[in-house]
């Protein structure tokens, strides 16, 4: 492309535009602002300087004067519900909804809000009745999507799928795939406590159905087959854990050692284990394959067993267990200057070994399916991070 003299006459025509489109904004934000009262620019303020007490005051004022305002009382409304004075929240929108002018669109804003009152305030019951009434408008999925999180809140897991599941109707872009294999487990769980085996594997074959990478599903389902003395079938679903998910071998371990022991195949498993370790290093395999060896084999091979895991993957409660096995070698003065430094590193680890969400950060002792920092479904690493808890 040739440069062509007439471009140069082009840039100030651009800037000489610019700047009477800025003029003309400015002058109409100007007017707009003279008629607003000085009330509503203090509130502003003590926004902007963080203070939100003084801005629901000055604000509080500004609605005295104009009660037609419903951006304000929107705003006014919601201040409260952060600040925690959900009972003022509450009071604020269900005024807006006894309006008879205001206009639908605002009539649906208000009720939305109001459900987030209610859940605030923990009035579950009415939070979930204001968010039914959402069926359709602009608030209709985000009310949804609030009233899945109410049920999980209650633990009602039937509702909870029957609402991921039309959420997933409505949006097929987002997958609740995780979220509905959960609710499933979850309801699976709860068969297996009232020992309704047929409930038990009809929720998990649903579960695996719609997320086939679900672990919880195989597990779930090896504890029913224990529970029921059926060792070989536990032990065949529990196999299967390693070739969906490594990742989750820790989490099987005591299931398998317990059905290989059901068998009278200890040695066997404990073999099987000790492969799995040595293919996938993680501390809750070493635990169980460190007291396996213990009791089955002896102390001199758990020394061999940690000297070797603790050169290929060291890790602070591994190296307790190394003392341990030596202490239990060693004699006199030796064995219980190790017995010390043994006992030295357990305490200091102890907090130590946490499972991390992904998703927020929270560290928990146990492995948790759903963060109860973030309500997340599966989002802790099941293998325990070798990290300080954060002070
Ligand atoms: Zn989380």
């Amino acid at each position: 492309m040739e440069f062509e003299v007439w471009w140069l006459l082009a840039i100030p025509v651009i800037f000489g535009c610019g700047w009477v489109a800025a003029r003309l904004d400015l002058r109409s934000l100007l007017s707009e602002s003279r008629n607003l009262p000085a009330s509503y620019f203090r509130g502003l303020n003590f926004l902007l300087n963080e203070q939100p007490d003084k801005a629901i005051d000055a604000f509080i004022e500004v609605a005295k004067l104009d009660p037609e305002t419903t951006e304000l009382h929107f705003a006014l409304g919601s201040l409260f519900r952060r600040r925690g004075e959900t009972e003022r929240a509450i009071r604020v929108h269900q005024n807006l909804l006894s309006r008879d002018d205001l206009p639908q669109a605002d009539q649906e804003h208000a009720l939305y809000e109001l459900g987030h009152d209610f859940l605030k305030a923990g009035l579950l019951d009415r939070a979930e009745d204001a968010f039914s009434r959402l069926h359709t408008g602009a608030y209709a999925k985000a009310a949804q999507h609030a009233k899945l999180t109410i049920y999980q809140i209650e633990k009602e897991w039937r509702k909870a799928l029957a609402e991921a599941e039309t959420l997933s109707d409505l949006d097929p872009a987002v997958s609740y795939r995780k979220e509905i294999a959960q609710f499933h487990c979850e309801l699976a769980q709860e068969a297996l406590q009232r020992k309704d085996v047929d409930a038990v594997g009809h929720e998990l074959d649903a579960a695996l159905a719609v997320n086939p990478a679900n672990v919880r599903a195989p597990l779930l389902r090896g504890d029913m087959l224990l529970a029921a003395g059926d060792a070989e079938g536990a032990l065949r679903v529990l196999r299967t854990i390693e070739e969906q998910n490594p990742m989750y071998l820790g989490l099987a371990a005591k299931r398998v050692m317990k059905a290989y022991e059901a068998l009278g195949r200890a040695p066997e498993g404990l073999a099987t284990l000790r492969e799995a370790l040595r293919k996938n290093p993680s501390d809750d395999l070493l635990e169980i394959v460190y007291e396996k060896t213990v009791s089955l084999e002896g102390p001199e091979a758990a020394l061999i067993l940690m000297r070797e895991q603790m050169h290929r993957a060291p890790s602070a409660p591994g190296m307790a267990r190394l003392l341990e096995a030596h202490a239990a070698t060693a004699q006199g003065d030796t064995q219980s200057d190790l017995q010390l430094m043994g006992k030295l590193i357990t305490q200091r680890t102890k907090s130590l070994p946490r499972y991390v969400c992904d998703q927020c950060g929270f560290r928990a002792r146990l492995f948790y399916w759903q963060c109860p920092g973030c309500n997340g479904w599966e989002t802790y690493t099941p293998r325990r991070a070798d990290v300080p808890a954060a002070s």
